[in-house]
C-alpha cells in the first residue's frame, strides 16, 4: 500500500494514561485508491462516518472536522474519534468484530505511553506494528498543522471587566513570529516545553498534579464519578468555603505585596476546622480541587515562561477539553500575575494534536 513511495498514511493514534485519542484521515476517493483498498477500508469509513459514538465510550468529535485539508498529496477530511484508554479491551474486540485485521495497512504510527504498553496486543489481535513516535514531538507537529488548516485554531480570552464572559478573540499564530513559545500539555499529568524553531524544542519540566488528579480527587471527595461531572459540581461550586484566602488572614488585602483578599492563601486551608467540614457542599469541594490544580499549572507555567523568557505560553491537552472555568483562571492569572507582559493561548483541538503528530509522521 503506497503513496508516494510511502506507506499510505490515514490514521494516527495517541494512546494516553487516560484518553486514546484517533486522527483518522478520510481522504477523498479517486481510481487509485479504490484498487488499493477495496471494500475493508470503504466499510471502516462507513462505519466511523456512521455514528459519533461507539460503543458506551468512544466518540467522534464532529465538530472538530478538518474538512478539505491537504495531506501529502491527498485532500480529504479529517476525523477525531476518542475513547478511554482504561476500555482498550472493547476497541480490540470491536476491532475483531470488524475484521480490522483483513485490512490491508499493516502499520500505525501510534504515539503516547500506551504504544509501547500496548505494543503486543495490537501485534498478537490485530497483526498491527505500531511505529512508535516521540509524544511531545508529534505534540508540537500536530499544533503547527491544525493551526495551519482550522481558521481559530487559537485563540487567547479577553476580559472587559471582572464580572463579564470572557470573549474568544482568534489568535494568529502564523502571522505572528511563531517561535519561540511555551507548550504547558495538561493529561493526566502535566508536561511543560520550551519551543524554540520547528526542529528544536526541550522538556523543561512536569507535574504529577494534572487532569487526572482533578477527576481522581474530585472522585473520592464528592462521589462524582467522571470528568464532565466534576466539572459540572465545579461550576456550581465556591471555592471560598473549602480554601483560606489572604482576607481570611489579614482581614483584608496584603498591600505590601500586593496580594489581593480574595487571592488563595492555603488550599483546602478551611478544612482544618470540623464545623466548615461538617457544613461542606460537595460542589464547593470539586470548585475548588480544580482550582488547586489550575492555579498549581498556571504558576509552574508562568514560573517556566519567565525563566525561558518567553511571553506566549499555549496550553493543550485534555483537561481544558469544554473547561471553561480552568480557562478562564490560567487567562487571568497569567495576565494578573505578569501585570500583561504574558499571554495564556488555547486551541480548539486540545487534546488532538498528538494524534495528528503521529498522523503526519507517517509522511515523513
Ligand atoms: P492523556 O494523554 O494523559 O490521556 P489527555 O490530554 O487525553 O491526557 O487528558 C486527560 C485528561 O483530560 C483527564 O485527566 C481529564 O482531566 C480530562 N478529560 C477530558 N475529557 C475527559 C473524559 N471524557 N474522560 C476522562 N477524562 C477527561
Amino acid at each position: 500500500l503506497k503513496l508516494q513511495g510511502k506507506t499510505l498514511p490515514w490514521v494516527g493514534i495517541d494512546i494516553g494514561g487516560t484518553l486514546s485519542k484517533v486522527a483518522y484521515f478520510e481522504y477523498y476517493e479517486n481510481g487509485d485508491n479504490i484498487k488499493y483498498l477495496g471494500n475493508n477500508h470503504t466499510a471502516v469509513q462507513d462505519f466511523i462516518k456512521s455514528t459519533h459514538q461507539y460503543g458506551s465510550d468512544g466518540e467522534r468529535d464532529a465538530r472538530l472536522e478538518l474538512k478539505d485539508v491537504q495531506l501529502g498529496s491527498r485532500k480529504g477530511n479529517l476525523h477525531f474519534i476518542r475513547f478511554p484508554t482504561s476500555r482498550m479491551d472493547a476497541f480490540f474486540e470491536l476491532a475483531e468484530e470488524m475484521r480490522a485485521k483483513e485490512l490491508l495497512q499493516k502499520k500505525v504510527y501510534a504515539t503516547g505511553g500506551g504504544a509501547y504498553k500496548f505494543d503486543n496486543n495490537f501485534k498478537e489481535v490485530l497483526d498491527l506494528q505500531l511505529v512508535k513516535c516521540d509524544e511531545l514531538h508529534c505534540l508540537i507537529q500536530g499544533i503547527h498543522f491544525i493551526d495551519a488548516n482550522f481558521i481559530g485554531e487559537c485563540y487567547y480570552l479577553k476580559f472587559s471587566n471582572d464580572s463579564a464572559e470572557p470573549e474568544k478573540v482568534t489568535y494568529d499564530f502564523q502571522s505572528a513570529c511563531p517561535y519561540p513559545f511555551i507548550v504547558v500539555n495538561v493529561g493526566s499529568g502535566v508536561s511543560i516545553l520550551a519551543v524554540r524553531s520547528s526542529s528544536e524544542f526541550e522538556r523543561i519540566t512536569g507535574s504529577a498534579l494534572g487532569g487526572g488528579t482533578f477527576v481522581g480527587l474530585s472522585c473520592l471527595l464528592t462521589g462524582c464519578d467522571t470528568f464532565e461531572e466534576a466539572l459540572e459540581l465545579a461550576a456550581k461550586g465556591d471555592n471560598k468555603t473549602v480554601d483560606k484566602l489572604v482576607k481570611d488572614i489579614y482581614g483584608g488585602d496584603y498591600t505590601r505585596f500586593g496580594l489581593p483578599g480574595d487571592v488563595v492563601a492555603s488550599s483546602f486551608g478551611s478544612m482544618i476546622l470540623q464545623e466548615k467540614r461538617d457544613n461542606v457542599r460537595k460542589e464547593d469541594l470539586a470548585c475548588a480541587t480544580l482550582m488547586m490544580i489550575t492555579n498549581n499549572i498556571g504558576s509552574i507555567a508562568r514560573m517556566c515562561a519567565i525563566n525561558e523568557g518567553i511571553d506566549r505560553v499555549i496550553f493543550a491537552g485534555n483537561f481544558l477539553r469544554k473547561n471553561n472555568l480552568s480557562m478562564s483562571m490560567l487567562a487571568r492569572a497569567m495576565d494578573f500575575w505578569s501585570k500583561g507582559t504574558m499571554k495564556a493561548i488555547f486551541l480548539e483541538h486540545e487534546g488532538y494534536c498528538g494524534a495528528v503528530g503521529a498522523l503526519l509522521e507517517s509522511l515523513s
